[in-house]
């Protein structure tokens, strides 16, 4: 019973989200990037050439997503969508 406790989405969900896929489009958890383990930032770096990618390490220009199953990593320009790998972030 504990267990099931724990794994239940309100308690290891940091904060519910509907910008990325509504509720009435059927996300009645609050399932969104934004709240997923495996969203990351993506950030610039001094060497590169194109403007937008150019910087420190420091500012991030995107947001991206990783999950274990893929050896790629997805660009997202928005912090805020969805997929079907969604994996709660930890409360930390
Ligand atoms: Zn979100």
């Amino acid at each position: 019973m504990d267990d099931l406790k724990k794994n239940t989405p309100q308690t290891k969900t940091p904060v519910p989200c509907y910008e990325g896929w509504a509720m009435k489009a059927g996300n009645s958890a609050g399932r969104c990037c934004c709240n997923c383990t495996y969203q990351r930032y993506i950030v610039q770096h001094p060497w590169n050439k194109k403007e937008w990618a150019k910087g420190p390490i420091t500012q991030a220009f995107g947001y991206g997503c990783q999950p274990p199953e893929m050896r790629s990593v997805v660009f997202y320009e928005f912090q805020h969508s969805m997929c079907e790998m969604h994996e709660w972030k930890e409360i930390t």
